[in-house]
């Protein structure tokens, strides 16, 4: 679908037509994207809100329209529960730095055990400097999240639930509506990690009701360099700043200093206003094929990777086989005796036949010790992939596990 608005995909690679399929890793970006990054250079680069002058303006309208975009792409209530990041790593540290410091010294905070490293290691550094809990639900043997041991977890210390919307690796969605509803009966906040799940399903922050959401651009074929923190409004006002410096302050003196309203309190310093455009002609593209076709599209792509890599290829391990998926599926190769092909080698001769995948841990290294691996081979699909890309790829395995084996 809409291949040839992507430009990357026109090369080959080692002679072979180019099969992306590492887009849970990265997206690629289609022209529109690529075209808008080139005209904000071109036509308004100034410094946003400081200026008087008419590029300034120019760029800040720009700025803040992208904010009100992002706002409707998620259905938040205001563009100022939109915080401007980093991407989802930033976001996450960012929550986690700032909600810490409203915690109490032995206050809890749950995750769950398929959690990316950027939803694991901010909390841990948090726990450590506000001496607070960490605990972790656990998953059942499909690899699923064991929401039966959540209420388990939860005490009158416990003060926040973050956990992935869709896993990274397994490509499953968690079925977060039920953990927020559990949450808030105990007076619990949630943030959610939509890193994975925002390409790939419809998200309405106010139907879900999550207090806080995080995603980045460049996994949505958006920008590298810009992402979002989605907060209700009262929260993220309550919570102290996060880094110093410009834009986020109202009054600067060395007798002390007052904060920016919401927002701006969260955005220190000249904001990517180049990336907040390329992000919103993005979503623009995004709406414009319609999330909800794209979704359709991606899971009969997925459901074809597991039907033929399981039909095909003796030995193959489809993680969380048979559940719907949301954009990635997680396979390995196994020989006769037993022992895994590392997935490393499968991606190198993939590689070689112009199939680009990701092996490894996929920065989740707990959830790769609950399936008792080092790494898997992870096919994840854009909206760019189709049937052709996935026959190409299985004859690719077919090959490269022959050569293995
Ligand atoms: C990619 C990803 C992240 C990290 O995103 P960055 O863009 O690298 O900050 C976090 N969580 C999940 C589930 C992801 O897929």
């Amino acid at each position: 679908m809409n291949r040839e608005d992507f430009p990357i995909l026109e090369q080959q690679i080692h002679g072979r037509r180019l099969v992306y399929l590492d887009n849970a890793a990265t997206s690629q970006k289609p022209k529109v994207v690529i075209d808008a990054i080139n005209y904000a250079y071109t036509h308004f680069n100034a410094n946003v809100h400081r200026g008087v002058h008419h590029l300034s303006q120019v760029s800040t309208e720009h700025h803040e329209h992208a904010r009100q975009t992002v706002a409707e792409f998620i259905n938040a209530r205001s563009a100022n529960d939109i915080v401007f990041t980093k991407g989802t790593t930033d976001s996450i540290n960012l929550l986690a730095f700032c909600l810490s410091e409203t915690f109490e010294p032995g206050d809890e905070i749950i995750v769950s055990a398929m959690e990316h490293h950027s939803n694991i290691v901010p909390w841990q550094m948090a726990c450590e400097r506000r001496q607070l809990k960490l605990r972790v639900i656990p998953l059942c043997e499909d690899l699923t999240l064991d929401i039966e041991k959540l209420p388990s977890l939860i005490n009158e210390k416990t003060k926040l639930i973050s956990i992935a919307h869709a896993s990274n690796v397994l490509g499953i969605e968690n079925r977060i509506e039920q953990v927020i509803q559990i949450a808030h009966r105990h007076g619990i906040l949630v943030a959610v990690d939509a890193a994975q799940s925002i390409a790939h399903s419809r998200i309405d922050v106010q139907k879900l009701d999550c207090d806080f959401l995080a995603f980045s651009g460049h996994k949505l074929y958006g920008p590298t360099g810009i992402g979002v923190l989605y907060g209700k409004e009262k929260l993220l006002d309550k919570l102290p700043p996060y880094q110093g410096g410009g834009e986020m302050i109202q009054h600067v003196s060395f007798q002390g200093t007052t904060f920016n309203s919401l927002p701006y309190k969260f955005e220190a310093g000249t904001p990517d206003f180049i990336g907040s455009y390329g992000l919103e002609k993005a979503l623009e593209y995004v709406k414009g094929i319609g999330i909800d076709k794209i979704a359709q599209h991606e899971s009969e792509l997925t459901a074809r990777v597991e039907q033929l890599l399981s039909e095909d290829i003796a030995g193959i391990k489809i993680y969380a086989a048979g559940q719907p998926k949301r954009g990635a599926v997680s396979v390995n190769v196994f020989k006769g005796d037993g022992s895994l092909i590392h997935p490393f080698d499968i991606g190198v001769l993939l590689d070689h036949q112009g199939v680009e995948v990701r092996t490894g841990h996929h920065c989740a290294q707990p959830m790769m010790e609950i399936m008792g691996v080092p790494g898997t081979i992870r096919i994840s699909v854009g909206l760019y992939n189709d049937e052709t890309d996935i026959d190409v790829l299985v004859e690719a395995m077919k090959k490269s596990v022959a050569m293995l084996v």
